[in-house]
């Protein structure tokens, strides 16, 4: 695989992945440091001690996971592994919530709901409005289940003003926690799909690049050998495109390609994918048996060949591209299938181009 440049939101969620699994649990480490030290110096009402050490202790084992996290986080393309995201993200999240719960059961003082807040916003990072609502639906449920077992925590003084000081409170804590959620669901719709699209789509044809190619064939291999749905490959290079290049200018074979491009995509449904695999081979992952996959093929052969490519309203080009099909097979892997789209698509490269291979013929003395 070529090497890529580190798409922006990668970077982006390098370094969140890097700071939020650091600082949740150094805000728990904060909250120990900060309970323990008030104990010893008896400014509250005395808590157990053993239940103080284990929750002291406790936040050593979350600094511990986070650095685990950052060890173990990062492919050999230097991108943070999208299983480590997720484990990471619902790791911190569970520990959001023990931590909540652990304080106010062991030190349920009035006033610590003004750091409500805190224990659901760091993850608004992540700008993953599922993550953010979960968080903060199971803090809520945690707050309210904790009244009922003895907690003070969010309860102000029982004086006179009590029911408009707790009205007051809950009203503050409901506009906090809608504020977290809708900053999370505005920059999640606007922000990271954007850059996800351009993560995800090479600049000059519009089509898939190869940084999500290897979810959707995951994904449809995965359907395919649970015998849910069928589907194949086609891999496609254009003929002579050298040649193009060397005749009417490289601007202008750029031009050929995005139009290559387009008119393969009209060619195929809305459930199939078509990406760049390289600098003018294209594979398209149809969700089709075989035949129909052919019929696709043979329909975007045919169509290419026909379309005229006019460059700078004087120039008139066309091409012809060659196909190899690899349809799923009980057993074969996605590379299985790659290789074998490859090797047709080279064979027709040496028979004659401007053609589609479905099959190999047997090894003969020839060769392939
Ligand atoms: P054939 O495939 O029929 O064997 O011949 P070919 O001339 O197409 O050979 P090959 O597929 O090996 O060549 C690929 C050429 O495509 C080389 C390169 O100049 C050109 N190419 C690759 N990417 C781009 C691109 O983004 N823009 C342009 N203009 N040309 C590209
Ligand atoms: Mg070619
Ligand atoms: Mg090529």
């Amino acid at each position: 695989m070529d090497k890529m440049e580190m798409a922006a939101l990668d970077a982006y969620l390098n370094r969140v992945y890097k700071i939020i699994v650091l600082l949740i649990p150094a805000y728990c480490v904060c909250a120990a440091a900060s309970i323990t030290f008030m104990q010893a110096s008896g400014w509250y009402p005395p808590i157990d001690g053993t239940l103080l050490a284990l929750f002291d202790a406790s936040t050593l084992v979350y600094l511990a996971v986070g650095i685990y996290f950052i060890r173990t986080g990062f492919g050999a393309d230097g991108i943070v592994r999208p299983d480590k995201l997720r484990a990471a993200k619902i790791t911190m999240a569970v520990i959001i919530v023990i931590q909540w719960n652990a304080i106010s059961y062991l030190w349920p003082f009035t006033d610590f709901w003004a750091y409500f807040l805190l224990f659901t916003i760091v993850e608004a990072f992540f700008f993953d409005p599922k993550l953010v609502a979960l968080t903060s639906t199971a803090i809520v449920v945690s707050l309210a289940i904790s009244w009922f077992l003895g907690s003070d925590m969010l309860l102000p003084a029982q004086d006179e003003l009590f029911a408009m000081n707790l009205m007051f409170r809950v009203v503050g804590l409901g506009l906090m926690l809608l504020s977290v959620n809708v900053i999370t669901y505005l920059g999640g719709k606007f922000l990271v799909e954007e850059l996800e699209k351009h993560a995800n789509y090479d600049t000059l044809t519009h089509l898939l690049n190869r940084r999500s190619l290897d979810t959707h064939l995951q994904a449809a291999h995965a359907l395919a050998r649970a015998g849910q749905s069928d589907f194949c490959l086609l891999l496609l290079d254009i003929d002579d495109f050298k040649q193009v290049n060397d005749t009417y200018g490289h601007d202008c074979g750029d031009e050929v390609l995005k139009q290559i491009a387009r008119v393969i995509s009209t060619c195929v449904k809305k459930d199939d994918f078509v990406f760049r695999w390289g600098g003018e081979e294209i594979l398209v992952l149809l969700k089709a048996g075989e035949d129909r996959a052919a019929e696709a093929a043979e329909r975007i052969r045919r169509e290419i060949k026909a379309a005229r490519v006019l460059y700078r309203d004087e120039t008139e080009v066309s091409v012809t591209v060659t196909i190899g099909l690899a349809p799923y097979r009980e057993g074969a892997s996605v590379q299985d299938m790659m290789d074998d789209a490859d090797a047709k698509l080279y064979y027709g490269k040496r028979h004659g181009k401007d053609q589609i291979i479905r099959a190999l013929p047997p090894k003969g003395p020839e060769g392939a």
